[in-house]
């Protein structure tokens, strides 16, 4: 899926300071507007300002096109599409995914996944946790979707190629679903051995899941039926829902504390639902009487409130998808 190239995701580009952006070995090329881009993260601010000087008109006698081009070889182009999607585009993030899973195939899906994990562990590396937040949200809604396990391979990418600080929350929420699918009924016994590899392979992977079984025993959830692809708003944890789904800063990466309090992303995607209405098997809600407080969750956070404030040169999009599955 390509967005970087539709006007009517990134506007136009005439007349506006522009930087050329090279994405992965093959150098897929993306223009996008200075400014913005300048403006959403220190990383790219930094990177950008240490060119010699931007394509303005009267500098171009030198032909140093090459002046405002910057590469990311080891990035992959298809994950910079949503990049570029969520700069142009962050308050329509959420909605965007939200279409993008209801009307792909799953096969589709999976490309979209492997790319939202990429998304996610780009965001640690230019420190920009909200957008990480994003990209967990819409994972979660993608395994919620289609009813996809933990797979081993996913795994052995989070601990064995990943640099551990930047995947910790991916990291959390992988064994979360290892712990989910491996006390599912029949999944268990298929993953087993690969799982018993995986521990061998990987010690911290198994002290991490252990961890995590101990953390659910002191918080009294049932594995079996606490399913980490379900998100709830604080909200929703009164009636005893906390017992079949994971409060939904669980996997955020946002870090000042909000306690009880909503996730500082609720303002902006209050506008967009923020519970992603699948029938799903694994949802089963049931009343029960505990309103003790969910201690599975680090209940970290910070207001990511300049998300709102960055001012994209495409207009009011509202009312309108531009979804292209082409
Ligand atoms: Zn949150």
């Amino acid at each position: 899926m390509r967005w970087s190239n539709k006007r009517s995701v990134i506007g136009d580009l005439e007349g506006c300071e522009v930087v050329r952006v090279l994405v992965g070995e093959e150098q897929r090329e993306f223009t996008l507007h200075r400014k913005l881009l300048c403006d959403s993260c220190t990383f790219f601010k930094e990177n950008i300002e240490a060119m010699p000087s931007p394509s303005t008109p009267g500098e171009g006698e030198d032909g140093e096109e090459e002046d405002s081009v910057l590469w990311l070889p080891s990035e992959a182009p298809d994950m910079f599409e949503l990049y570029v999607l969520w700069l142009y585009q962050r308050r329509r993030f959420h909605t965007f995914m939200d279409d993008v899973i209801r009307t792909i195939s799953p096969d589709e899906c999976r490309a979209v996944r492997t790319n939202l994990v990429r998304l996610h562990l780009f965001a640690a590396v230019i420190d920009l946790p909200a957008l990480q937040d994003l990209a967990m949200d819409a994972l979660q809604d993608m395994y919620l979707r289609f009813d996809w396990d933990m797979s081993p391979r996913f795994l052995a990418f989070i601990y064995g190629d990943c640099d551990p600080e930047h995947a910790v929350r991916l990291r959390k929420w992988g064994i979360a679903m290892l712990a989910w699918t491996l006390h599912g009924a029949d999944k268990a016994y298929i993953l087993e051995k690969q799982v018993d590899r995986l521990f061998t392979v990987f010690p911290q992977l198994k002290a991490d899941y252990g961890l995590h079984l101990e953390k659910m025993a002191q918080s009294r959830a049932d594995v079996r039926l606490k399913n980490p692809q379900l998100r709830l708003p604080v909200n929703k944890l009164r009636n005893g829902e906390r017992f079949f789904g994971f409060r939904q800063c669980t996997f955020h990466s946002h870090r000042a504390s909000v306690g009880e309090g909503a996730c500082p992303h609720t303002i902006s995607l209050a506008l967009s639902p923020t519970m992603p209405n699948y029938s799903s098997s694994a949802w089963k809600p049931r009343e029960k009487e505990d309103t003790q407080s969910d201690t599975s969750n680090d209940a970290d956070s910070d207001a990511n409130a300049d998300a709102d404030n960055i001012i994209s040169p495409v207009g009011d999009l509202n009312e309108i998808s531009y979804l292209d599955l082409s």
